[in-house]
């Protein structure tokens, strides 16, 4: 238990030598006067594997994360509950005005596997049933593709995330402070797919409906 949380301080003592301690790195120095510019909002899963800051190389100040599990988008709900995806998004795109929103699925996420397999909500007071109801319209648009061809569990997670992928996507236009900037052309979404396997990211082309590698 020691060791674990040992490796991520001697990581944090790298962090504050490379942007603290080095008197020629100054980026924190600008973050902290200048404020922050992000160059987009990204959506994508808490799993540990899949960090987007590491897959795009970025730097601190480049992209505004949001993470949750199964790198899913709410529809606009205006309910009074404590949204905090949309919370987010709304920050992001109204009041740091980032021209582009990201959201980053990936293959082999343990949600989706969950929801595939019908254990998505280990218990009945817990959050991950609600939560994973946002991919049951994904989820069924997979079960009629499987029906059509024979499937393997791990064909039918991949369908099933790269239809929620999409259904996200299309959720994103029920904000109305989104759906105008995208008609004005000030914002525009991308909806990405990261392959473990290979270590590849896969776009959605709405023109073809499919995803093709980057
Ligand atoms: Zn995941």
């Amino acid at each position: 238990m020691a060791e674990s949380i040992n490796d991520l301080l001697s990581g944090y003592t790298q962090f504050r030598n490379t942007y603290f301690e080095n008197s020629q790195c100054t980026l924190f120095e600008s973050l902290r006067t200048q404020g922050q510019r992000p160059k987009a909002i990204i959506i994508a899963c808490s799993d540990s594997r899949v960090d987007p800051a590491l897959i795009l190389n970025t730097a601190p100040g480049d992209l505004f994360v949001v993470r949750n599990v199964a790198n899913l988008v709410p529809p606009c709900e205006l309910d009074h509950s404590h949204h905090g995806t949309s919370a987010a998004l709304e920050f992001a795109v109204c009041s740091l005005e980032v021209p582009h929103i990201i959201i980053m699925g990936h293959s082999s996420c343990g949600g989706i596997n969950a929801l595939v397999q019908g254990q998505a909500n280990p218990s009945p007071e817990g959050f991950i049933g609600q939560w994973m109801t946002l991919a049951e319209p994904a989820l069924r648009k997979m079960e009629a593709e499987a029906t059509q061809n024979a499937l393997t569990l791990e064909e039918k997670v991949e369908c099933c995330a790269l239809h929620a992928l999409v259904d996200s996507m299309e959720n994103l236009y029920t904000f109305p402070w989104i759906a105008t900037r995208i008609a004005a052309g000030t914002l525009s979404i991308h909806s990405w797919f990261f392959n473990l396997q290979d270590g590849r990211l896969y776009a959605y082309n709405p023109s073809t409906q499919n995803f093709a590698p980057l």
